[in-house]
């Protein structure tokens, strides 16, 4: 896999100023070794002392080199393993909950878990130095989820145990980043290898000469086999070419296929958000799960997906962050689920500025008291040339959210005055908490009674990465969890199916019920299951929440079939459809036809090419209209080049919509 492209540096001389400028500003510190850690610079250092001491010259060094520096002690100088838990027990504030605490003798880092990580790194994040200087350690504090989880054990366990491979690679993607450019920045090119006229798959190359990033691999809701897949097999996509891979979010349509690239010999980085990293892991295992129990045999392995794991680097919103030599990337908030981006791509030293949106919720805030989880996607970037938007709702609106949550718990009333059960499919991640706050809210405020809300499938395990990360979630919901103790994600009835004989429960319990279950659009998972021993009830009722991609059961379900074939114990049977079948839209995670526009009239600065993706035809084809014809009413002083391509097709993008003139800048 290494290739002469690999093998090169920066060129020897600005290698040798970056050197110099380290020992310059840190030489204080008495550098052992520097190296590569991924897009960042480790340097390992024998008196720790001293960056507690100038604890503003690693901020100075990182602004000068526009790198991100990161601080690791030499082996030889670390206090032992009891000394620094006792250290770090009896300097951390007394009330933050410290459980427990691991070692990670390959890095030198010490990484703590407590109830309340905000009280020991303190506003100035200062206690890190003191522990770096006092014990040699560097400290990194996980918080403690407020449901059992096992996704948190998985991580640092996978952390633990393939540390050195981790480091190793790091090293490998720090040196391949950082390489002195071999042809440099020629063009901007985007390959649409899926999700171009179409929701699904979601997969895009793109491509400076210089250097090849993907962004997104996904996998089509509708199935398994190569139709539900990208375009890997296009001519532009060589998988040892790639410099990295951009995951915008940890749904099965933009993360699914990702393992497959491991599969095909991938060895490079993975840049996702904290939250992303988290629910892919159980989104793609589950997958596997999936498959195996419904027959099929899954595209790639359990081992495919620990290598992913091995190659993610996870990234906060708004770092930037080198991810090849002329390519700089940053997230920003999508609003769409936990952890989405938008991804930010600053091409050649500033020459072309790429955002892809990916899906995302852009609405004006109206009231606190809204049950809403996320804050609005970003809108302000420093530039942006080209934009590649969603638009899975560009041909309508949907109504709003308060009237949406309205018709849910009317339809809970009605269900359970008829003593019937209320089944609703949701995705595991993003609509599920939602729906499931929504519920808790109506109990607490009386509006509808205290009937058992039961919960199955990933939706759990997802349901607890959010209340690891309460930062992220919007301030209301963020407050109650920081400084009140209340998980908003459990009510007084909520029950969490963890077994079969909960399932039971949920189906046989003689009185009124609500079951939230994946999958979302009934390809597989509990609903299913539910389903089968439900439909046949004219007092129960099902109610889509979300979209139902075509050629799925919801999808079916939802415009009219009322009888379909399910497999019971391998044997295929026909049931017959008597419960009733609702749609309530306004619950999406996506942006709405009007609150794509208001995007688009909010984002600055303006981009001179708008490209559409991420919606079936007839919605891109409306929205693209509308753009075409409404440019002056959305802010743009000039009318933006507005491009629909299809899967396989390429853009060369230009600075500016004057093809002609700009060409000549790549000259
Ligand atoms: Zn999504
Ligand atoms: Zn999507």
């Amino acid at each position: 896999m290494v290739t002469s492209r690999q093998v090169r540096h920066h060129s020897s001389d600005q290698r040798l100023l970056i050197l110099k400028e380290i020992y310059e500003v840190l030489g204080g510190a008495d550098i052992a070794t520097i190296e590569y850690e991924g897009p960042e610079i480790a340097v390992y250092v024998k008196n720790p002392k001293f960056i507690l001491e100038h604890e503003d010259k690693v901020k100075e060094l990182a602004r000068k080199l526009r790198k991100r520096i990161v601080v690791r002690t030499h082996p030889k100088i670390r206090k032992s393993r009891e000394y620094t838990a006792k250290f770090i027990l009896e300097h951390a504030p007394p009330d933050s909950g410290i459980v427990d605490i691991q070692f990670d003798d390959v890095l030198g880092e010490v990484r703590v878990i407590a109830e309340k990580p905000g009280k020991i790194l303190g506003k100035s994040k200062a206690f890190r130095n003191v522990v770096l200087a006092e014990t040699g350690w560097r400290l990194e504090v996980y918080r403690k989820p407020l449901l059992r989880s096992g996704i948190l054990d998985t991580v640092l366990r996978h952390l633990q145990r393939h540390s050195e491979e981790i480091r190793k690679a790091r090293r490998e993607i720090g040196e391949r980043i950082f390489r002195e450019m071999l042809v440099g920045t020629r063009h901007v090119r985007v390959v649409g290898l899926g999700s171009f006229g179409e929701v699904g798959r979601s997969c895009i190359l793109v491509d400076t000469g210089e250097s090849r990033v993907l962004l997104d691999v996904g996998l089509s809701p509708s199935g398994y086999g190569p139709n539900a897949y990208p375009y890997l097999w296009a001519p532009e996509f060589r998988v040892e070419e790639l410099d990295a891979v951009v995951i915008s979010h940890a749904h099965m349509d933009h993360v699914g296929l990702l393992p497959l690239l491991f599969k095909f010999g991938f060895r490079g980085p993975v840049y996702v958000t904290p939250p992303t990293r988290d629910i892919m892991i159980i989104v793609l295992k589950d997958l596997i799960n999936l498959a195996r129990r419904e027959g099929v045999e899954p595209p790639f392995d359990f081992s495919d997906v620990e290598m992913a794991l091995t190659r993610v680097i996870p990234v906060s919103y708004n770092v930037v962050t080198d991810v090849a030599p002329d390519i700089k990337l940053t997230f920003t908030n999508a609003g769409h689920i936990l952890g989405s981006a938008m991804v930010h791509l600053h091409i050649g030293q500033g020459m072309f500025n790429l955002l892809y949106t990916a899906d995302f919720k852009f609405y004006r805030i109206k009231n606190d008291r809204s049950t809403r989880l996320l804050p609005p996607a970003d809108y302000q970037f420093h530039r942006v040339e080209a934009l590649i938007m969603e638009a899975t709702y560009g041909a309508k609106d949907t109504p709003p959210r308060e009237k949406a949550e309205e018709e849910l718990i009317h339809l809970v009333n009605d269900v359970a005055k008829k003593g019937g059960k209320l089944l609703i499919p949701v995705m595991a991640v993003g609509r599920g908490q939602e729906i499931l706050l929504v519920l808790n809210e109506a109990i607490k405020n009386g509006k509808i009674p205290e009937i058992p809300i039961y919960v199955d499938g990933m939706v759990y395990e997802v349901t607890a990465v959010y209340t690891n990360y309460p930062e992220l979630l919007v301030k209301p919901i963020r407050d109650r969890m920081l400084h009140q103790g209340e998980n908003p994600f459990e009510g007084p009835s909520t029950v969490y199916v963890t077994d079969y004989s909960k399932r039971d429960e949920a189906l046989n319990i003689g009185g009124p019920a609500v079951i939230i279950a994946t999958s979302g659009m009934m390809n597989g998972g509990p609903i299913v299951e539910y389903f089968k021993y439900m439909a046949g009830d004219e007092r129960n009722a099902l109610v889509f929440v979300s979209y139902q991609a075509p050629g799925t059961l919801g999808r079916r379900i939802q415009s009219g079939e009322r009888e379909v074939e399910l497999r019971f114990d391998g044997e295929i049977r026909r049931v017959k459809v008597k419960l009733r079948v609702e749609t309530i839209e306004g619950f999406t995670g996506h942006s709405t036809r009007s609150e794509l526009l208001s995007f688009l009239k909010r984002l600055r600065p303006k981009p001179r090419t708008v490209i559409l993706n991420h919606g079936e035809p007839s919605a891109l084809a409306s929205l693209a209209s509308t753009i075409k014809t409404s440019w002056q009413r959305l802010g743009f002083e000039t009318p933006p080049l507005v491009e629909v391509p299809e899967n396989l097709e390429s853009l060369r993008l230009y600075p500016s919509n004057i093809k002609t003139k700009t060409a000549l800048l790549y000259a």
